[in-house]
């Protein structure tokens, strides 16, 4: 249930200001029908939309260096992002990603709001293309509240049906993309209509279209509502220099209907003619003019509604707009505030030593294990050997020759093979060993340093030290 309390009554300390708002999260959800109106808001998510839609669409399909841009190959623990195949080696520089794009995330928040809400999320993206579908399909917001009420008729089943429809075709048609990120699209999408795809890939198909179809068609503003975290600690990193959408109390209060070219200040009037349009074209159904929500995603449909109101009664735009707390009070804001700059800083350095990490990131992995079964043995010669498994990872998109010694305070004699190929991302393991004479020895327990280097391409080399053990005792 949802109250607003702007009398206080005898048993309330608070002033008649204050508006107290209550949530039930058993109360029934009550269905918004939004109103589609143009404007420069609704237009400048266009230029936000069309390439992220098109980038997740395309992006699968575009193929580089021979295989698909972006592919998260599970199985083999792979993730190809365009040029770079990250191994889980690479963890901690995914994870470091992930920090950056929170973090730019934040950034954001505290210079212009909720925009990531309400022009890019998701969520919201899917929600609006659901909602151009219903619309579509049956029509403007009055329409579609008749129809709602309507019984059910060929009318009422055919609309319905289509919008459905439709529904379930875009949500197919995001999820199997999506799972396209995990398998090879250009196999999975043929194989997926020749029904002989692989059950794992048909699952997630099918759950993800399911939870697609759900959340843009049915759940819609509740998702933001009662299940997205970030819509709940956004409000510790606004400040009073924070871009909001902000209704103008001054300008517009008190409220009130009128006649185009009445004196509606002699009446005691402010700007806002109570239409509702800012609250129907809500995709979260709320009245910005009750204050800064929650719920509100910062989309801006509702300056857009209240400009063109605004124009059509000669009235200067702006009732409702893109401002900052201390912009509403005193006229002008800090765009260059501490807490901004220390964000803008902490994201610079870490991008930095990311972009640096990945540039000098050496495709290239070594790791040697010493044989446990043998602390060592001597030859016919009377060298004492060791032997070891030599595991060379080659993490590049191409094949490489490898050259292979051994290096250390001693004059090892290396057995193995010197030069090695190793295609792109295979990791090729083999014995070898190596000798010393034990006279030289001046301790049991001696250093060894593998060196790997590319015949190729010098840059990439890669050295891995070992121990290298012989008798305790030397004659
Ligand atoms: S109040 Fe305005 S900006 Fe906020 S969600 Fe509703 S329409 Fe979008
Ligand atoms: S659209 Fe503007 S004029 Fe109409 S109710 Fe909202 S704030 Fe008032």
């Amino acid at each position: 249930m949802s109250t607003k309390k702007d009398q206080p009554d005898q048993h309330d300390s608070t002033t008649h200001e204050e508006t107290i708002k209550v949530l039930d999260l058993y109360q029934t959800r009550e269905k918004i029908q939004t109103r589609k109106l143009p404007g420069f808001f609704r237009d400048l998510r266009r230029w936000t939309w069309i390439p992220m839609l098109g980038a997740y669409f395309l992006l699968p399909w575009i193929n580089i260096a021979g295989r698909q841009a972006i592919w998260f190959d599970l199985p083999a623990r792979k993730f190809h992002i365009l040029w770079i195949t990250f191994w889980p080696q690479d963890f901690m520089l995914l994870a470091w990603a992930l920090i950056i794009s929170a973090f730019a995330l934040f950034t954001a928040t505290v210079l212009v709001g909720r925009v990531w809400c309400g022009f890019t999320c998701p969520q919201t993206v899917w929600t609006m293309l659901f909602m151009s579908i219903e619309d579509f399909c049956e029509g403007d917001r009055n329409q579609r509240i008749k129809l709602d009420k309507s019984p059910w008729n060929l009318n009422k089943l055919k609309k319905r049906g289509a919008k459905l429809f439709l529904w379930g075709l875009l949500a197919f048609v995001t999820s199997l993309t999506f799972v396209g990120y995990y398998n090879p699209i250009r196999e999975l999408v043929p194989e997926m209509f020749s029904f002989t795809a692989n059950s794992a890939a048909v699952f997630w198909t099918f759950f993800f279209a399911v939870l697609t179809y759900m959340n843009a068609g049915f759940l819609r503003e509740q998702v933001c509502m009662y299940m997205c975290p970030y819509a709940r600690f956004q409000s510790v990193m606004f400040d009073k220099d924070t871009l909001i959408v902000s209704y103008d109390v001054e300008r517009g209060e008190p409220r009130g209907t009128r006649k185009k070219q009445a004196d509606y200040r002699a009446e005691g009037k402010g700007d806002c003619v109570d239409c509702s349009l800012c609250v129907q074209v809500c995709p979260t159904g709320i009245d910005i003019r009750d204050g800064l929500q929650y719920e509100c995603i910062d989309c801006g449909l509702c300056i857009d509604a209240c400009d063109a109101v605004m124009g059509k009664m000669g009235y200067d735009p702006g009732l409702i707009k893109f401002t900052t707390e201390h912009a509403m009070k005193h006229g002008s804001t800090h765009i260059l505030r501490p807490r901004f700059i220390g964000y803008v800083v902490a994201l610079t350095i870490m991008v930095g030593a990311f972009g640096y990490n990945i540039i000098n990131r050496m495709p290239l992995e070594v790791d040697i294990i010493r044989d446990r079964n043998v602390l060592f043995r001597e030859t016919t010669m009377g060298l004492v050997e060791n032997i070891y498994t030599l595991k060379i990872n080659n993490m590049d998109t191409r094949d490489h020759s490898y050259s292979i010694h051994v290096e250390g305070e001693y004059k090892f004699r290396y057995n193995g093979v010197n030069e090695v190929v190793v295609e792109e991302g295979e990791v090729l393991s083999m014995p070898v060993s190596i000798a010393l004479d034990p006279g030289l020895m001046k301790s049991p327990n001696v250093d060894v340093i593998f060196v790997v280097e590319s015949l190729d391409d010098p840059a990439i080399n890669a050295t891995e030290e070992n121990r290298f053990i012989g008798p305790r005792f030397r004659r």
